[in-house]
């Protein structure tokens, strides 16, 4: 199996080549070079597999240059009822990732029992253990440098924690994420993990991760690497959970399923997509923004127009307006044109937008399952009460956002799966708006605020962020 660029002029690399990597040499994404295709027996044979058996069914065959035993274990080592152990009330941990049922069909899929609370654990926990099995075979070394407004760090630090070979450098505003979501950070004492607190906001941390990676020279000599969310093996560990779904939400592969997903960089969604291109019987794959509705204004109208302004919103893990994997599944949309991509790629980058009805791609939309819809703060709180009052289920803003888009979506006789990308817990404010009670929230976790915490408070300054680095790789 060999992984080629979105953009067509970056060499054709295998899995393990661009497991550390980020964008491609041309600016592009890596994807494989066909989807691999399950046959019915084999689909028929994944019915009853539990978590792992599945993920180890799909990802073999995106996965080809890992010993089989090695990428075995690293999946065994990864989901287990332990590391996803924050159930709530009527969820089995052995399941991993839960199907609740709302009512027939409607369901919930619970992605967020993991270490963080949130869905990003679900593949930043493997992609911890495939860094670190990788420096391993290599002997090198990796330092992450990121910034984060409140799940994609946690979710990172989290999965790199103890990891030979792994450093966490993770930059974050020192105002604009919940105190639960600061703890989280910040109470990890691991001396591979570096909390770095930026007096200012966190497009001033983004800001300063530009120019270190951009500094070429220094990036190499501390071998400064990224996990964000165009990593190909975070989105392919993503698929998985589309399998584990279909099976629960259905009792034959003659039935379809549609997909109702909370929307941001497109990765989540994306994964859908690779699920369904490797023959899963999806219907729908229906993408839910908030406020910042690029995504949803795509799939409309097939005007992808990123706004230079991102709103802040009470599902603020929804906050982007440039989605960094779409340009995957827009590749597939115009039938793998290379050429084509860089053009409407090169209007992005600068500034532009691109339609795709001009050529008459927009119309092939349909044949990949995806349509969209959009949320807004009063449809949030209102779902979140509606579904608490109905179901006597408490689900997150963002989960909110999801279910509301989804219901518009919902056909009779089709089964509806909601992703929940985040426990209420992490977003308190806005339980307690809907409901007027606080979120529940596991034992465990209970004092995380009280804990004490490791970070380090500094300017917005380039130099001096450099400099802690320096300072922290020997
Ligand atoms: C990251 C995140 C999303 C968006 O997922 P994408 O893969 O970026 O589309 C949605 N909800 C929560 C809670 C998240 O953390």
């Amino acid at each position: 199996m060999k992984y080629l660029s979105t953009r067509g002029l970056a060499p054709q690399l295998r899995f393990s080549e661009i497991l550390l990597g980020g964008l491609a040499s041309d600016g592009g994404l890596y994807v494989p070079e066909t989807y691999p295709r399950l046959a019915a027996a084999e689909l028929e044979a994944m019915r009853g597999m539990n978590y792992r058996e599945l993920a180890y069914a799909v990802l073999s065959r995106l996965i080809d240059d890992i010993p089989h035993d090695d990428l075995r274990r690293l999946i065994d080592k990864t989901y287990t009822a332990d590391v996803y152990r924050y159930v709530t009330d009527r969820e089995n941990a052995e399941d991993i990732t839960p199907l609740k049922t709302l009512e027939p069909g409607l369901h919930v899929l619970a992605l967020s029992n993991g270490p963080t609370l949130a869905f990003k654990d679900m593949a930043m926990q493997l992609l911890g253990n495939l860094f670190e099995y990788a420096l391993a075979r290599t002997g090198g070394e990796l330092n992450i440098l990121g910034a984060t407004s409140g799940d994609t760090g946690s979710a990172a630090e989290y999965a790199m924690r103890g990891k030979r070979g792994v450093r966490v450098f993770m930059l974050s505003p020192e105002h604009g994420m919940t105190r639960f979501q600061q703890a989280q950070m910040y109470a990890l004492q691991d001396a591979n993990i570096h909390n770095l607190v930026i007096r200012g906001v966190f497009d001033q941390c983004q800001d300063i991760v530009k120019a270190v990676s951009n500094d070429l020279e220094f990036k190499t000599k501390h071998r400064i690497g990224a996990v964000n969310s165009i990593n190909w093996a975070r989105v392919a560990a993503q698929s998985v959970y589309y399998f584990k779904a279909y099976f629960a939400a259905t009792r034959s592969n003659d039935e379809q399923v549609s997909f109702s997903v909370p929307s941001g960089n497109f990765g989540n969604v994306c994964a859908g997509h690779i699920a369904r291109q490797m023959g899963l019987p999806i219907r729908k794959l229906i993408v839910a923004t908030n406020e910042n509705d690029v995504l949803d204004e795509f799939f409309r109208t097939g005007v992808y127009r990123p706004r230079p302004e991102t709103k802040h919103t009470s599902s603020p893990s929804m906050d982007i307006s440039k989605a960094s994997n779409f340009e995957r599944f827009v590749f597939d949309l115009t039938g793998r044109d290379a050429a084509k991509i860089r053009a409407l790629w090169g209007a992005v980058e600068s500034g532009g937008s691109f339609d795709l009805n001009a050529e008459g791609l927009f119309r092939h939309v349909a044949e990949f399952g995806m349509v969209s819809g959009s949320s807004s703060h009063a449809n949030r709180i209102d779902t979140i009460r509606t579904v608490y009052e109905v179901y006597g289920t408490m689900i997150d803003p963002h989960t909110a956002d999801g279910l509301k888009v989804g219901l518009e979506h919902r056909e009779p006789g089709v089964p509806l799966v909601c992703m929940e990308t985040a426990q209420p817990a992490k977003f308190e404010d806005a339980i307690r708006e809907a409901l007027g009670i606080d979120p529940v929230r596991p034992a465990e976790l209970a004092d995380l605020e009280a804990q004490p915490q490791k970070k380090h408070v500094m300017d917005a300054d380039v130099d001096a962020v450099k400099q802690f680095i320096v300072d922290h790789v020997r």
